[in-house]
């Protein structure tokens, strides 16, 4: 059975070498005779499933000592309330800076727990840029700002940590984690959904300063507490264990890849290939973003005409090229080129892409 090139969004595609070992050894993990899905997340064989991935994660995204990091069950939007639960430690606000939807979507979530100061937004940009941090309004009393390095729908990206006063600068790296090595003693947390960059859905991976802990709110649900979870390993209930195991086969990966400086350099080369095809299509093909700010995971684009939309994707899917519908709100096309995605599947849809143009063109 043949394989797609899958340029689905989220939940994304997996390394297939992570795929043959889930399935070679998903009757009988380790010897144990039962599939690791069956087994108690308290046991030792677990266990050290659990630990040999968080480890790994640790190593290959070099995370200081002094943070702690949980691998928890829910989505990344479940970080939307727990941030404010855990992080206003009394105080009224919070600072969010608007670069797209999902952004946006964290500072409503956030607007139930605290008043939210939006401390900069690129709409006026049509989310074209990141606006510039010299023009950004914080609160000095702001608990925490909460960006969105890489906004999945919008395609737009922070080039570089955003300088700026708040000790507490949190991040929802949902779509970028894992995509580059990232300095995260400039943090106080760092967020992922695992289905994008990390592993199979169901699972959140939270990583927060040690001296954030301790501060939750008295209605926080035991589960939802940083600190608790910190304690009990992340096992404060039952964690998604399936995804933690996959995902710990995905860090193994990206080491014998050579790590996240490795992943960086193959996934600049494919970001450029693409919007290098789109750029010199002449308009055929077209990205709303201001270059400095594009996407290196997720790749927006249109065609001059949107009637030939549904002919593209037709024609993208029968050559192999799946999921590259784009998101409702943007409309068009939208490749996301998560660590897992080949070169070579790039280099197939630039192919693709440039053979339709001279088709349809
Ligand atoms: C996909 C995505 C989300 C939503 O994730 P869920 O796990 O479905 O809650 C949030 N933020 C970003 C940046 C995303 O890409």
């Amino acid at each position: 059975m043949p394989r797609v090139y899958n340029f689905s969004a989220g939940p994304a595609a997996l390394p297939q070498s992570v795929l043959e070992q889930v399935r070679d050894e998903l009757l009988d993990w380790q010897g144990v005779g039962a599939s690791v899905m069956e087994i108690s997340h308290r046991g030792k064989p677990f266990m050290e499933v659990a630990e040999r991935a968080e480890a790994d994660l640790r190593e290959l995204m070099a995370i200081p000592a002094g943070y702690q990091v949980l691998f928890l069950a829910g989505g990344a939007q479940t970080q939307f309330s727990m941030l404010p639960l855990n992080l206003l430690d009394g105080r009224e606000s919070a600072d969010y800076v608007i670069t797209g939807h999902w952004s946006e979507v964290a500072r409503k979530e956030g607007e139930r727990y605290c008043r939210t100061n939006i401390a900069a937004s690129g709409e006026d940009s049509g989310f074209a840029a990141i606006p510039d941090t010299a023009g950004w309004q914080c609160d000095p009393q702001a608990a925490y700002l909460h960006y969105t390095p890489n906004e999945t729908i919008h395609g737009v990206a922070f080039d570089g940590v955003p300088e700026i006063d708040n000790a507490t600068l949190v991040a929802d790296m949902t779509s970028s984690i894992l995509s580059e090595p990232v300095d995260v003693s400039r943090f106080g947390v760092i967020y992922a959904g695992a289905q994008k960059n990390i592993g199979p859905a169901g699972l959140t991976v939270v990583i927060v300063r040690g001296d954030l802990l301790g501060r939750a709110a008295p209605q926080t649900p035991k589960v939802y507490d940083y600190r608790r979870q910190a304690e009990v390993g992340s096992m404060a209930n039952t964690p998604p264990t399936f995804a933690w195991y996959v995902s710990g086969l995905v860090f193994r990966w990206l080491k014998e890849q050579g790590g996240l400086a490795a992943m960086a350099a193959v996934n600049r080369r494919k970001a450029d290939k693409l919007y290098r095809t789109i750029d010199e299509s002449g308009g055929f093909y077209r990205n709303p973003v201001d270059p400095p700010y594009r996407s290196r995971m997720n790749v927006p684009f249109t065609l001059a005409d949107p009637s030939l939309d549904e002919t593209f994707l037709r024609e993208a899917e029968s050559s192999g090229f799946y999921a590259l519908k784009g998101h409702r709100a943007m409309g068009g096309m939208r490749a996301s080129i998560y660590n897992a995605m080949p070169e070579a599947g790039v280099d197939a849809l630039v192919d693709f892409m440039k053979h339709f143009h001279s088709n349809k063109g």
